[in-house]
């Protein structure tokens, strides 16, 4: 279905929190394009002593995982990733 003629028209700089989840109609130019990378990976680990799973934790691409001590059996891992 194709949409048209929405009566707001939001200008794209002034798009703040209060647009999220709502259908906004923008204009502008696209100015680089690339494609759409997933930005953001949903990762369980496994805690390698007592094989607790651990997550989900959701990490970006080029994100370091920092993983505090178990809830289970306290060590500090080490852990795998599931
Ligand atoms: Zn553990």
């Amino acid at each position: 279905m194709r949409i048209k003629d929405l009566p707001v028209d939001d200008k794209i700089r002034d798009l703040r929190q209060m647009h999220l989840n709502e259908l906004i109609k923008i204009k502008g130019v696209i100015t680089k394009r690339s494609n759409v990378f997933p930005q953001l990976k949903k990762v369980f680990y496994n805690c390698v002593k007592c094989g607790n799973k651990l997550g989900p934790i959701f990490v970006s691409t080029n994100m370091e995982v920092k993983l505090g001590a178990c809830v289970i059996c306290q060590s500090n891992g080490p852990y795998v990733l599931d």
